[in-house]
């Protein structure tokens, strides 16, 4: 098994240790706050799945059926995993409207906080594992993953200082309140998760600053060419596939224009992992006089 496959299964055996918990919590307390943390915790142990068989699919290499390779499929896994968040986050309101409805005391606060407490750490602990690791393989579903276990971990501190404030005030309405409000952070968390990912599924344009890099590297090494324009990049978990047209002199040789091109994607390629260049030779009356080398 590969490292971000590894990463991907123990991801969800932590989020099944962790949902034992935080039902136990839940169980020994009968709170709505606590009720929200372990719901929530049923989509990690099910996103985290997903994510494991995204992985494992986009492992596969380029075949005839897919020649851009099956990397794609993490985005796949991403955007499930923002809807099964904002699903999650439907039914904590719902719950807590209930709660709101028919307050009940809460019973054994203390060992449902400790445990919740002691839940939260294996959370943050894992949560970090999954950012640096996800981002060092360049694996948009381990980061999304990790991203996802960090804004679980905000929630459930708030969630235990509601629950300790519960307490110390005897407001039982603080409870749904605070399971309403973790709900409405937790929505907005799943739609971010989302929004990243439906981007890269639609293959959205890089950061500014990496454009811009890439420009730099096509105006160092294109010695002998006039002009390249339309430039374009994708997606597709860790590769980006790189495309522009170069304007070379109408009497260069094929050979010498080749070379050129060479030149610049082995440059290119230097620097940025995961990247795959395609360039399209154009003689000088296809020049548009603006783009990224303009001689
Ligand atoms: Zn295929
Ligand atoms: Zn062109």
């Amino acid at each position: 098994m590969s490292r971000t496959l590894t990463l991907a299964a123990a991801s969800i055996a932590v989020g099944c240790a962790v949902l034992a918990l935080k039902t136990f919590a839940w169980w020994i307390t009968g709170s709505a706050a606590l009720f929200s943390d372990a719901a929530e915790t049923v989509v990690n142990v099910v996103a985290a799945s997903l994510a494991f068989a995204a992985l494992r699919f986009a492992a596969r290499p380029a075949d005839a059926n897919h020649p851009y390779g099956h990397d794609k499929a993490e985005f796949f896994a991403a955007v499930v995993e923002g809807v099964l968040i904002i699903v999650s986050a439907l039914a904590i309101l719902q719950h807590a409207w209930q709660v709101w409805r028919h307050p009940a005391a809460i019973s054994a606060p203390l060992q449902g906080l400790l445990v919740t407490a002691f839940a939260s750490a294996m959370n943050l602990a894992w949560a970090g594992t999954l950012l640096r690791q996800g981002r060092r393989l360049r694996s948009p579903a381990l980061v999304a993953d990790g991203r996802h276990l960090a804004s679980d971990v905000v929630t459930s501190a708030a969630l235990i200082a509601g629950v300790g404030l519960v307490l110390a005030t005897g407001l039982l309405w603080l409870d749904p309140l605070l399971a309403a409000l973790a709900a409405v952070y937790i929505l907005v968390s799943g739609l971010l998760v989302m929004r990243d990912s439906v981007g890269g599924l639609m293959d959205a344009a890089p950061a500014p600053e990496v454009v811009d890099r890439i420009r730099e590297l096509v105006a160092l090494h294109a010695e002998g060419a006039l002009e390249a324009h339309d430039l374009r990049t994708r997606h597709a978990g860790r590769l980006t596939f790189l495309e522009f047209h170069l304007v070379v002199p109408g009497d260069m040789s094929v050979s010498t224009a080749h070379t050129i091109c060479d030149r610049v994607e082995t440059a290119l390629k230097d620097e940025m992992v995961g990247l795959a260049v395609t360039i399209h030779v154009e003689p000088p009356h296809k020049a548009k006089h603006q783009g990224v080398l303009v001689l």
